[in-house]
């Protein structure tokens, strides 16, 4: 198996520091994954709002979050008002072609603002876009997921957030979470020092993030906020990865198929084509309603222009 490591760029969103790993080198997916944010771990003071990310919409993908700390409210144009919390998904379906599009906001909750009583006064969110396929014809949607499935292997705690996995063992889960096409997505959280042997699909492309700490797999060590991508070059003999850790180790392996289509990304956008891009600038920056309207004071981001010679 050829493993590649990937360093984060850093950068701010809704004005806290994330780290970005996906779009990378190569500007490739991993499955119908095409961007991947960790958001945090930050600490917010009592006078501080944590993130706030106004107004903006999506094209062509789905926005996938999953909250490790703190807690975030989703408010989108559909009349969703979501607050999402640890341990749960929220995944937002923005349809396709230039008939669909979606806009949302997102920002910190606490205790007094609209969360939770404990909820941590701090943030530690994975936020991931699934390229949606274009030659299918999609609905926008929301939906939250407060329950998924959850098991210990050895003293490695896992969470699938999205998908169907059959464990070494034999054991069989299935996630509850919407898919157009296949992928998985696993929380993987090592509560004592050990390993742990995860199951590959044949056609399916692999990532890793680590979000605490670092694992080591044949020979190659991952430290936080590194990504790890990998597919299996010789199903016969490389259908499993093992993953050494220490205590206290957390990561977010992800995986799936790939797209038959181009996905090309710019701003908030995903197209399979550069004028459907373009349209969807002009769309957002002329209040078309296709983007549909959220309840909500916060600013609304425009849209920037293609650079010259955009490619993608
Ligand atoms: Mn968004």
């Amino acid at each position: 198996m050829t493993i590649k490591k990937f360093e984060p760029r850093i950068a701010d969103v809704g004005g806290i520091p994330i780290a970005r790993l996906l779009p990378n080198r190569g500007k490739k997916p991993i499955g119908a994954w095409c961007f991947l944010d960790h958001a945090g771990p930050a600490e917010f003071g009592e006078d501080e709002s944590g993130m706030q990310v106004g107004r903006h919409p999506h094209t062509n993908l789905q926005t996938f979050s999953w909250m490790i700390e703190g807690e975030v409210l989703h408010k989108d144009s559909l009349g969703n008002e979501q607050v999402i919390s640890k341990n749960q998904v929220n995944v937002m379906t923005a349809g396709t072609g230039l008939n669909q599009g979606i806009s949302h906001t997102e920002q910190s909750v606490f205790p007094d603002t609209g969360g939770s009583a404990d909820a941590a006064r701090g943030i530690s969110m994975v936020q991931l876009w699934i390229a949606l396929p274009t030659d299918q014809q999609i609905e926008r949607n929301f939906h939250h997921y407060p329950e998924l499935p959850m098991w210990s292997e050895d003293n490695v705690d896992m969470i699938l957030t999205t998908g169907s996995y059959t464990s070494v063992t034999g054991k069989h889960y299935e996630a509850p979470t919407i898919q157009y096409s296949k992928l998985i997505g696993i929380d993987v959280n090592f509560t004592q020092d050990g390993d742990v042997t995860l199951n590959l699909e044949p056609d399916f492309e692999y990532g890793i993030l680590v979000l605490e700490g670092e694992i080591e797999s044949e020979g190659n060590v991952c430290e936080q906020n590194q990504l790890f991508r990998f597919h299996d070059t010789d199903v016969a003999s490389n259908s499993r990865i093992k993953l050494i850790a220490k205590k206290g180790t957390r990561l977010m392996f992800i995986g799936g198929e790939p797209l038959n289509n181009q996905v090309l990304l710019w701003w908030n956008f995903v197209a399979d084509n550069k004028q459907e891009l373009e349209q969807s600038i002009i769309d957002w920056n002329n209040g078309h309603e296709r983007f549909g309207e959220v309840d909500s004071d916060m600013k609304r981001l425009p849209a920037p222009e293609l650079p010259e010679g955009f490619k993608g």
